[in-house]
């Protein structure tokens, strides 16, 4: 069976003291509508960026309590399927991104979206990546806004977070409380402008709960490999934090020393940036699939 989440169901931080719209049992498929981060408020290129409503941005749709999910436990998410709007639209100015201190007044820029291409201008029209850039689930402590990445998930802002692509999330409350938002039609590594290209629309994701495994950060999983999500205040720190869970959780896998693992990542592990524009920015180290299946062992052995 299939559930809806409309998109007026939405969060504006992630917490654990809020209370689920929906409780579903760990197998279910859920179908959750979007807005943009905008909370579409701006629908034309009149729309004064400055005049919309600051509170109103960024919202997530949920939470959805998962029954059996724990602290101790990770919530398994599988992005069957992601649609996006026929608009997008865009957003920069002062104190935004890395080119803040040279702009003057907050812009923005409406996208149309059609024939599988976001037409930036008449002589530009790009190539779709739609990608979810906020999805996670309630904190450890205190309430993180929809705008902040973290140990959670959150805005990581991460272009690989896309269909076919499996999300795991550590739990910190019973249910997990998990929630997603902030689609974008397409987006660059960095999102350095501080904006992807903005559209409302509708994921369809698959959730699980997995047992007796523990991870400090998200891990996403894609056809080529696997990277943990790492979010942290510099850049330095989070390639730090990445490469050594990485090496810690593959220790425990497979029989190679620190020193042999160490080389080994550093000939096959890809350090790559998802953001640098939010509160925290966040990183990848990229692992691909023939390490763990060269010793035959799965990322989760009880999956
Ligand atoms: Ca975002
Ligand atoms: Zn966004």
């Amino acid at each position: 069976m299939i559930e809806t989440l409309s998109c007026n169901q939405v969060i504006y931080a992630f917490s654990k003291e809020h209370a689920p719209v929906i409780q579903v049992k760990p197998g279910t498929t859920v179908e959750i509508e979007t807005y943009d981060c905008f909370q579409n408020q701006v629908q034309t290129a009149d729309t004064k960026i400055a005049g919309i409503d600051w509170d109103a941005i960024n919202p997530a749709t949920g939470p959805i309590h998962i029954e059996g999910a724990v602290p101790g436990d990770l919530l398994k998410v599988k992005i069957e399927k992601l649609e996006i709007g026929e608009q997008g639209v865009m957003a920069t100015g002062p104190d935004l991104g890395v080119m803040g201190h040279r702009l003057d007044e907050l812009v923005s820029k409406m996208i149309p979206i059609h024939d599988g291409k976001a037409h930036f201008n008449e002589k530009l029209a790009l190539p779709l990546h739609p990608m979810i850039g906020v999805i996670g689930v309630a904190p450890e402590a205190v309430a993180v806004s929809c705008g902040t990445p973290g140990r959670h998930g959150g805005n990581m802002d991460t272009k690989l977070i896309t269909e076919g692509a499996v999300l795991y999330f550590p739990v910190f409350t019973k249910g997990a409380l998990f929630a997603l938002g902030d689609f974008h039609a397409a987006m660059g590594d960095g999102e350095i402008g501080v904006s992807g290209i903005e559209v409302p629309g509708k994921a369809t994701v698959t959730l699980d709960v997995v047992k007796g495994h523990s991870i400090a950060h998200p891990m996403l999983v894609n056809e080529e490999g696997f990277t943990f999500l790492v979010s942290a205040k510099t850049l330095d720190e989070a390639v730090k934090q990445a490469v050594e869970e990485t090496v810690d959780f593959l220790a425990a896998r497979i029989d190679l020393s620190l020193a042999e693992l160490t080389m080994l990542l550093s000939v096959v592990g890809q350090v790559q940036v998802s953001q640098v524009v939010d509160p925290l920015v966040t990183v990848r180290f990229f692992i691909p699939h023939d390490v763990l299946e060269a010793y035959d062992v799965k990322l989760f052995a009880n999956e």
